[in-house]
């Protein structure tokens, strides 16, 4: 009996040490003991390309921290590596990747460019990939907080890092009070529509029609384009009595739970020297949706993860919706799915060489381009510089262009 002991004790110690990690299997979340790759530490969360520090801590997380902190740690760690592995790959000259970078779990404070963290403004549920300090921030001078500027700190520089919002549940007041007293406010007006174009328009009609919500109007194919022809106030009345329904919703995000977002928030990191970071775009958020399904296989991001994720609709590379300007124009439908959807098209048009074509593409791209023109023209020159049968290859995205409305 101790022989045995001793001997499972012996092989326990042999191996190297587990976490609990949050993988998918199937389309569920499921929570494995794994090992970590590239640990540098027998104490805490550090290796040599990720140290995962909780909120504004300089010192990494310990193995001996509470339990969802642990495994918030583990599982953005572990899926880091592999969206490092992923992208050192088919980018081998990107030297970003190989530095070390500090990950921001359970962070509260929100992101300023010029300051880095704001005491007193609170952020939850979410993600961010922030971009290291420019020449715009605030170095080396002193920013007091407060009500009387008591609470001073000098402003250090900072690398690109990436922060996962601490999750918390929110609920909306009641929307149809708040909306009685704002009707008529034009920022009220624009939140409305934004949430409406926000929640994608097809997956609006889908949960509207399960909640026997259609009316006429609303099997009208776009609500948006009517607005912007007929006027705002023709419609909102109508607009406001679902998306009453809607705003109700409750929110919660546990981000770095979720396997595909922390690879959607390295591939940020990855395309930086091709998307700027700390704007988001159509294109900068379509690339790393469309990255995060390449890692992850998952074509409806942020789906099936009911504990983590609540009161947001996921991406969906199956989206059906259609290009019009307000794709480019509305900061918003960013977070939409429609490019993620229209890289998905082109994913399969292009075969095998899609990949190759696509990441050549953002050679042609920056922060600024749009989907109509810029877009549509990288590909096509991507094609020109990388493609096999150029033709050929040209038509099939040239076809997915049309389907897609662009
Ligand atoms: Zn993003």
């Amino acid at each position: 009996m101790k022989a045995i002991l001793f001997a499972s004790f012996l092989i326990t110690s042999l191996f190297a040490k587990t976490f609990p990690v949050n993988i998918r299997e199937g389309k569920k979340i499921i929570t494995k003991q794994l090992e970590l790759e590239n640990l540098e530490s027998e104490k805490v969360f550090e290796g040599k390309y990720f140290k995962i520090v909780k909120a504004l801590e300089t010192d990494a997380v310990s193995f001996s921290d509470n339990q969802e902190t642990i495994k918030r740690a583990a599982t953005v760690y572990y899926h880091l590596n592999i969206a490092r592995d992923y992208f050192k790959a088919i980018m081998p000259q990107n030297q970003e990747l190989d530095k070390q970078m500090i990950i921001r779990i359970e962070k509260v404070r929100k992101w300023d460019s010029s300051i880095h963290s704001v005491k007193g403004e609170y952020q939850y549920n979410g993600s961010l990939s922030v971009p290291a300090s420019s020449t715009l921030a605030n170095i080396g001078e002193e920013i007091c907080y407060g009500e009387n500027n008591s609470d001073c700190k000098i402003v250090e520089p900072w690398e690109n890092e990436i922060w996962f919002f601490a999750p918390k549940l929110i609920k909306e007041s009641s929307t149809v009070e708040m909306a009685t007293n704002y009707i008529d406010s034009p920022g009220y007006k624009k939140m409305l529509l934004g949430n409406l174009l926000y929640a994608d328009f097809t997956q609006f009609m889908f949960s509207a029609f399960q909640k026997e919500m259609v009316d006429d109007l609303l099997i009208e194919q776009h609500l948006y384009s009517m607005a912007m022809s007929i006027g705002l106030t023709a419609v909102l009345p109508k607009v406001l009595k679902y998306s009453a329904k809607l705003f109700k919703t409750k929110r919660f995000l546990d981000s770095a739970m979720i396997p595909e977002i922390i690879y959607h928030e390295y591939s940020h990191i990855a395309l930086s020297t091709f998307l700027s970071l700390g704007n988001s775009t159509a294109i900068g958020e379509g690339f790393s949706n469309y990255f995060a399904y390449k890692m992850s296989k998952v074509k409806k991001l942020g789906a099936n993860s009911k504990k983590y994720y609540k009161g947001e609709l996921p991406k969906k590379i199956n989206s059906k919706v259609l290009y019009s300007i307000e794709q480019d124009a509305v900061q918003s439908l960013a977070w939409g799915s429609f490019t993620f959807s229209l890289l998905g098209k082109l994913d399969v048009a292009l075969g095998e060489e899609s990949e190759v074509i696509l990441l050549k593409s953002l050679e042609y791209l920056n922060g600024h381009s749009n989907l109509r023109f810029d877009f549509t023209k990288a590909v096509l020159s991507a094609i020109d510089e990388v493609g096999k049968n150029k033709l050929a290859l040209k038509i099939a995205a040239l076809n997915v262009f049309q389907e897609k409305g662009l």
